[in-house]
């Protein structure tokens, strides 16, 4: 095959197109301007301790496994992947916690333990949610060109269930009562780096994909995905050059013809696919002369996700009473969601996650010790918030809340390697537009064909991947974004 694929970014998004083209043996190369593949998804290591970057949760492997089939190999020679039971645990803050199984008697019978009562709803929730699922999921997994894609017959039966006139939180009332109840099954809203309250009904299927599929966890972490998925571009030919960032695409009469290198090199290619960040491609990476539905200035009239505020603690010791996953959730949840949504300030008493991988995973940590990962929702860049002032009263905040609430006794003593990310460091040192980690956010009018479609329209032999485009911003819909361009630059090619 002679055709050359510039891919631009090594996150999930750029590896899943680049394995699958490079299998159907396309030239392809990768540029990264990172020193490790894996973007937000990347290893972080620091002295003996192994984190992840970003994603802890796995949801639906079958995708990744489907992903893997395309390139030509089976996931499980590379992976050794573990479902998770318990889930996760959620600690409500009120002495109550939560410990969701996938197992659905095994769920009902926690639902009644903590709210007596309400367990018929959760077989209510798993007949509709699996409908409405079975409706949805195709319609995310191809791609919204034309507006007339959205009069599909199967769009057209997905419709009746898009469940989008609710908020997701009203959703969830079809089936509990209680509130508490109702966030064990919205508070995914959180994973589009959105509100319960304003995220649409719709997403109602990521807290059900859970239930449906459970929550897995590849040992060695989940940025072995990605490297995973370096190794296999490279068995079929395909070359990845970290440490290398793409200064621009070269367009020549509406097409793009290549890319230019910080270095000034210049690499032609027949098609480029670009998996940096949306926000920043397009304030960036393409030239602003190309640029007519997706500009800069109407990038700024977006709705963006929230951002994260980052510790990794490498501590020389274990807390085993702390299960892999836990949510802590702020006694007043919907207020700390307002300051992170609209009110666009730093909560005070704010709800957090933290993974304790050493749980499941003995390979990130010397033996007897752990690795801890903090993750807090909070305003993307927009707030304006200085984060060179904020960073250290933040992480004495999150210290005390993880002896306070995770029972992390004497943790500063414990703490042999630490390191943080704020919101700044997302946009300046990541490339994260607005630094909202969770990319553009999921309302309706920025879904389907109103997102960043996977063929760019505004440059010809341009497509897009990752959390900023179509379907969305979770690893399953991210490898999906990198399948459908794969896809759609095969066709041309009548691969
Ligand atoms: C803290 C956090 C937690 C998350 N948790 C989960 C989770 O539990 N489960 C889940 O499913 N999802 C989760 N996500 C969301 C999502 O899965 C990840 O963000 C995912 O890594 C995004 O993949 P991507 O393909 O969009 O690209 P990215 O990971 O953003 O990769 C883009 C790549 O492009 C590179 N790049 C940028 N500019 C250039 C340039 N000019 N030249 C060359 N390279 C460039 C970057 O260095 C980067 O490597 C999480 C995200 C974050 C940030």
């Amino acid at each position: 095959m002679n055709q050359r694929i510039v891919v631009v970014g090594a996150g999930p998004g750029g590896l899943t197109a680049a394995m699958i083209l490079a299998a159907r043996g396309f030239q392809v190369q990768v540029f990264e301007k990172a020193p490790q593949v894996g973007g937000r998804n990347a290893a972080l290591r620091t002295g003996q301790y192994v984190f992840e970057t970003g994603p802890t949760f796995l949801i639906m492997p079958g995708i990744l496994e489907e992903m893997f089939h395309l390139a030509g190999r089976k996931l499980a020679d590379y992976l050794d992947i573990r479902a998770l039971e318990p889930m996760y645990r959620l600690d409500f803050g009120d002495g109550r916690r939560l410990e969701p199984s996938c197992d659905a008697a095994r769920m009902r019978a926690e639902i009644e333990r903590l709210f007596p009562g309400e367990g018929n709803g959760l077989d209510r929730y798993l007949a509709r949610e699996k409908e409405k699922f079975d409706r949805l999921l195709p319609c995310l997994r191809v791609p919204y060109l034309r507006l007339r894609d959205y009069l599909s017959a199967r769009m057209r039966r997905a419709l009746l269930y898009l469940d989008a006139h609710l908020s997701l939180f009203g959703e969830l009332g079809k089936y509990f009562r209680d509130h508490m109840l109702r966030l064990a099954f919205t508070f995914q809203a959180k994973y589009l780096g959105m509100s319960p309250w304003k995220c649409p009904g719709t997403f109602s299927i990521i807290s059900y994909l859970e239930h449906y599929a459970g929550i897995h966890h590849p040992i060695g972490g989940l940025h072995r995905i990605s490297h995973a998925m370096a190794k296999i571009v490279a068995e079929h030919g395909g070359t990845i050059c970290t440490s290398t960032p793409v200064r621009q695409l070269i367009v020549r009469d509406g097409r793009a013809v290549g890319v230019e290198l910080s270095s000034g090199e210049t690499v032609p290619a027949d098609a480029v696919v670009v998996n940096a960040d949306i926000g920043h491609a397009i304030c960036n990476l393409f030239p602003r002369s190309a640029l007519r539905k997706w500009t800069p200035e109407k990038l700024r009239k977006k709705k963006f996700s929230c951002s994260t505020f980052m510790l990794y603690l490498g501590l020389d010791r274990r807390y085993d009473h702390l299960t892999h996953h836990t949510i802590f959730f702020a006694s007043d949840y919907r207020r700390n969601v307002e300051e992170i949504t609209d009110k666009l300030v730093l909560s005070d008493e704010p709800s957090f996650y933290v993974q304790n991988a050493a749980q499941t995973d003995p390979t990130l940590a010397p033996p007897g010790h752990s690795t801890i990962y903090v993750l807090v929702p909070v305003p993307n860049n927009r707030s304006g918030i200085d984060w060179k002032q904020q960073r250290e009263r933040y992480r004495e905040l999150i210290l005390g809340l993880l002896e306070r609430r995770a029972g992390l006794t004497d943790l500063a003593r414990h703490i042999q390697v630490e390191r943080i990310i704020t919101p700044h460091d997302w946009e300046h040192g990541a490339n994260v537009y607005l630094g909202a980690t969770f990319n553009l956010a999921h309302s309706v009018d920025q879904m389907l064909y109103f997102r960043p479609h996977n063929r760019f329209d505004d440059i010809e032999d341009c497509y897009l991947v990752g959390g900023g485009t179509h379907p969305g911003s979770g690893l399953p819909t991210i490898y999906e974004s990198g399948r459908i361009a794969a896809d759609l630059i095969s066709r041309q090619y009548a691969q």
